[in-house]
Formats: C-alpha cells, sequence, structure tokens
C-alpha cells in the first residue's frame, strides 16, 4: 500500500499546529514569525510581494522553483537585491511522492544548481511541491545538502474564489508565537490570478503581526 511507504504525508492537514514537535512544521523564535512565499518567481506577481515587504521592512524566503528562476532570472535578482532569502521548491513542481530516487534526486539537485548559481550563495531549505513528502524524499533532500522544512500556518491561498478575509482567518487560524506561514507569490500552479489575493493578505498579515510586536524575518533568521 502506498501509505506504508510515506513517513510524512501531510498536505491534508490544514493547520499544523506551531505546537507540533515536528521540526518540519518549522516552530521558529517565539518572538518572530517567518513569511514564506511558494512557486514564484513571476514576473507578473513576485515584484508586488517585494514592494509590500519593503514597505513593510519585512525580510522573507522564497521557495522558488528552478524553472520559473531560468524563465525570470531578472526576478530573482530583485529578491535577492532586497536581502531575502532563497529556498528549493524543486524544479518543475511536481508530485515528488510518486516519482524515482533518481529522477527526485536530479530534480531537486537541478533546482538547487540553478538558484545557488544565481544567488551566489548554498541554498539550505528545501520546501517539496504541495507539501507532499515521503521518507524517500526526505533523504533526497538531504542528499542533496537540503534540510527539507514546511510550515506551520497556511493561508490555502491558491485556491479559485478564495478571499482575502478567507485566507487571513485560515492563515492565522491556530496561530502560536514562532508561526512560519506559507503564502503563494505566483499563481504558476494554481487558481489564475490568486496572487492578488495573497498578497492583500500579506499587507494585511505584515500591518497585524507588528501591532503585536513581531519580528517578521527570514526562515534561517527564524529557527537559528
Ligand atoms: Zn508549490
Amino acid at each position: 500500500m502506498l501509505l506504508d511507504n510515506l513517513t510524512f504525508l501531510l498536505s491534508n492537514f490544514p493547520h499544523l499546529h506551531p505546537s507540533s514537535k515536528s521540526f518540519l512544521s518549522a516552530v521558529g523564535d517565539p518572538g518572530k514569525i517567518c513569511l514564506t512565499f511558494d512557486d514564484g518567481p513571476d514576473a507578473e506577481s513576485t515584484p508586488w510581494f517585494l514592494q509590500a515587504l519593503d514597505e513593510a521592512g519585512v525580510k522573507a524566503t522564497f521557495f522558488m522553483l528552478g524553472s520559473m528562476a531560468q524563465a525570470f532570472p531578472e526576478v530573482v535578482q530583485q529578491v535577492i537585491e532586497a536581502g531575502h532569502e532563497i529556498g528549493i521548491h524543486g524544479y518543475s513542481h511536481e508530485v515528488y511522492i510518486f516519482k524515482t530516487q533518481k529522477s527526485l534526486l536530479y530534480d531537486i539537485a537541478k533546482a538547487k544548481g540553478i538558484l545557488g548559481d544565481m544567488w551566489g550563495q548554498e541554498p539550505k531549505w528545501f520546501r517539496p511541491p504541495y507539501g507532499l513528502i515521503s521518507k524517500k524524499v526526505y533523504n533526497c533532500a538531504l542528499q542533496t545538502g537540503l534540510e527539507p522544512i514546511l510550515w506551520t500556518n497556511w493561508g490555502r491561498d491558491w485556491k479559485i474564489g478564495r478571499t482575502t478575509y478567507e485566507v487571513l482567518q485560515i492563515a492565522t487560524h491556530n496561530l502560536a508565537p514562532g508561526a512560519t506561514i506559507l503564502l503563494h507569490d505566483s499563481d504558476c500552479t494554481s487558481a489564475r490570478g490568486s496572487w492578488k489575493t495573497s498578497l492583500d493578505a500579506l499587507v494585511i498579515l505584515t500591518k497585524f503581526f507588528k501591532s503585536l510586536g513581531y519580528d517578521m524575518t527570514t526562515l534561517s533568521n527564524h529557527l537559528k
């Protein structure tokens, strides 16, 4: 049975509570909140997120796709110049748990090579597409020199018709100090235009967290 082979199958859990002991859930410094973005870079949408983060004075971590980085290298540079961190989200956003070890290693290493070269630094974090991770995927990430990580809260912002209010409500459900939040800065794998809702949510979330006195920082600073 397929599930016998899965150590982790977390995407079906809508709210991974930050009190979870799993390090994959990315519980960090209790004085901080970490904002992370998946599926970019995207020339249409990512610059808007950079602007919002800049206006809020916030650093974040962008889990990028190697294929998107090749399509929009200038946006990768904008993210780097703004001082954000880059994580690896794979090359082509496939369902990793169904791939062979050989193809997994190839896909992850390809993305890491492309993004590491552009960044000029060794990427540290790996978040599998769809958050689907098995023991095999986990080990392949480690073999590639990356540390697998998920999130504590997400906005489920990729769905058709999702409103900003809903994204905020979902992202802050069971929110606790040290949370790591997942939003999407590109709609390349989701509902067309969904990034606009994510962006609106981001602007409100940064104001909300600031009002509560939280620092917002990169994953590496969050999980020191
Ligand atoms: Zn993704």
